[in-house]
């Protein structure tokens, strides 16, 4: 089978994060971050066949100027690699009710990605600096749309609507969308490979624990819940981020206390989480490591994390029913065997018995089980959101 290469991008506000992919096996060619857009210290580093490279960009570069750095100075340099691209696949953060699968970019689609910029003001306008950019460096080639919403435009009214008056769905588009779709597709599909079902006969949760978190209920391969909302904001306990709250807490945070619309709301993303209850770090590694040193703030903030998230986890056992598997994915979920030990002990109403070797063996990019053989299935996949995004890309264009 001729490879089938495909460029990811993933852009952020100020930053950009690119692979080289074949999409037949996932191989990765190239892996590189661009990061300090519009900053004196712009800079990039990849990776490119086992090769680390690195490099300072001009100063205030950007998606433009890192995406021709990539392009002229990376790809260019490698004899016969561009020839082999089938397509540069962008992720997009939101495609709200218009996008419901990945599509071939035309000027409507960038068109619908800007009418859904409302929703992700910081990402949907990058990514369309992203596929201005990619346009210019490889017009021939056709450029891909994959969305983090689309796999969850499933979701019946029931999981997606809030109590809110209806108008402000029907005419403002307020609603959940939630995000982390592409990882929350990608492990569900690899469980029901690993359980050996169809994935359209197989109900799966999964857990996706990063730096941002959410938990996603799958019914018959298809999302039925998810905790993220209208923005990445809600749900879980997340390393900046609060997740759910009582909205009058904003309330009473501008009129009593002083605080600005504006100032609660950069609390709420960038101070609160892990943060802000530990004090300490946003970082999973440092909050388990300062709970080995005795730390009561950080225990504090592990066990909140791993409270409100096993209360999600049981809360799907009503979409679901059935659970055939519960899926720990994400930096934290992939490494964390004490989170996996802590919200499965949780659970123990739903009958999980861990295995405590293979659950810490179960580390750094392995896949497998961690349960005991008699107990419900819960296992560990290590997420590949970029495959995800060539395999569309690759099908689309070749279909
Ligand atoms: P992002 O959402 O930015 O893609 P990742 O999926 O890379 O984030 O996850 C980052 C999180 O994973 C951080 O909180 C980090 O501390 C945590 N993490 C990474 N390795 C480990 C580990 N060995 N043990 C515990 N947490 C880990």
């Amino acid at each position: 089978m001729s490879n089938k290469l495909v460029l990811v991008l993933n852009c952020g506000s100020s930053s950009l994060k690119f692979a080289v992919i074949n999409a037949n096996n996932g191989d990765e060619v190239i892996s590189g971050l661009a990061e300090c857009f519009n900053l004196p210290d712009a800079r990039m580093k990849w990776k490119i066949a086992g090769e680390k490279g690195a490099t300072h960009l001009p100063a205030n570069s950007a998606h433009k100027e890192a995406i021709s750095y990539i392009v002229e100075e990376i790809i260019k340099k490698e004899e016969g690699l561009a020839e082999q691209f089938v397509a540069v696949g962008h992720r997009v953060v939101h495609g709200g009710e218009q996008f419901t699968k990945s599509v071939v970019i035309t000027p409507e689609v960038c068109k619908g990605i800007n009418e859904c910029a409302s929703l992700a003001p910081l990402h949907n306008p990058a990514a369309i600096m992203g596929i201005r950019a990619a346009r210019d460096a490889f017009p021939e080639l056709p450029q891909v749309a994959v969305f983090d919403t689309a796999f969850h435009q499933s979701m019946p009214a029931t999981s997606f609507l809030y109590a809110l008056p209806y108008h402000l769905y029907k005419e403002k588009g307020i609603r959940r969308y939630g995000m982390h779709g592409t990882s929350h597709l990608f492990v569900s599909r690899e469980a029901a490979k690993a359980l050996d079902k169809p994935i359209s006969e197989t109900n799966v949760i999964s857990a996706h624990l990063g730096n941002g978190g959410s938990v996603c209920a799958i019914k018959n391969g298809q999302c039925v819940d998810t905790s993220m909302g209208m923005t990445p904001l809600a749900g879980l306990v997340m390393g900046t981020r609060c997740g759910d709250i009582d909205p009058s807490i904003i309330e009473h945070l501008v009129t009593r206390e002083g605080y600005s619309v504006s100032g609660v709301m950069d609390m709420l993303q960038k101070q609160s989480g892990l943060l802000g209850i530990s004090g300490i770090s946003s970082d999973f590694r440092d909050i388990q490591n300062a709970c080995e040193e005795g730390n009561q703030q950080a225990i504090l903030a592990r066990d909140i994390f791993c409270y409100r998230l096993a209360k999600y986890i049981a809360g799907y056992a009503v979409p679901l029913g059935r659970i055939d598997a519960l899926v720990f994915t994400g930096g934290i979920g992939e490494n964390s065997d004490l989170v996996r030990n802590k919200v499965l002990e949780l659970l123990t109403v739903f009958g999980y018995q861990v295995d405590a070797e293979k659950n810490k063996a179960t580390i750094l990019g392995k896949q497998g089980t961690i349960t005991k053989e008699n107990s419900p299935i819960a296992m560990v996949i290590p997420t590949n959101e970029e495959w995800v995004i060539a395999q569309d890309s690759a099908a689309l264009v070749t279909a």
